[in-house]
């Protein structure tokens, strides 16, 4: 397992830029919040519970639905990105986004569960026609995308996609 260093993910100055977008939601970048986010800069995306203990040896009675509630607020205000994982469970990551607040996508490694960025949205092609052929106006959707990151297909050379990991998030 990996040890927490301080800020060994997210740059310098994201720290103020993931504060900005608390704030802008009314949220404050408590304790609590900030080593969640710096857990979460560690470049991998992680299950709430596995969060909830990471943080609990330093936060004598946190519990794990605090830990939902912040992750919901990380995502409603840009900072984290949920995804879902291979196994129908949802995975927290930090969104690297430069504009967090627009719209975007993420996709999630299922082996190594790094995060990544997907700019903009091929999908608004896909609302028009569903309007033509339903007339309902989409005004939400979500897209989760699995695959296997650069580094971890170069890493199992021809194995099968779908080797499943058990070493993060459970
Ligand atoms: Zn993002
Ligand atoms: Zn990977
Ligand atoms: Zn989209």
């Amino acid at each position: 397992m990996k040890t927490v260093s301080i800020y060994s993910g997210p740059e310098a100055g994201d720290g103020q830029k993931y504060e900005a977008l608390l704030k802008e939601h009314g949220y404050k970048l408590t304790p609590r919040r900030r080593a969640i986010i710096r857990l979460l800069g560690q470049g991998t995306c992680a299950t709430p519970e596995r969060i909830w203990r990471r943080l609990k040896p330093g936060f004598g009675r946190l519990g794990l639905p605090t830990v939902y509630r912040n992750l919901e607020e990380f995502r409603k205000a840009g900072v984290a990105a949920r995804v879902a994982g291979p196994e129908e469970r949802f995975y927290y990551g930090l969104c690297r986004a430069r504009r967090p607040d627009q719209h975007h996508h993420h996709i999630v490694c299922e082996k190594c569960r790094r995060v990544s960025e997907v700019s903009g949205c091929r999908l608004e092609g896909l609302a028009a026609s569903v309007k033509k052929e339903t007339g309902f106006q989409v005004t939400e959707h979500r897209l989760e995308l699995v695959g296997l990151c650069r580094k971890c297909r170069t890493r199992t050379g021809k194995s099968k996609p779908n080797t499943r990991s058990s070493r993060e998030g459970k």
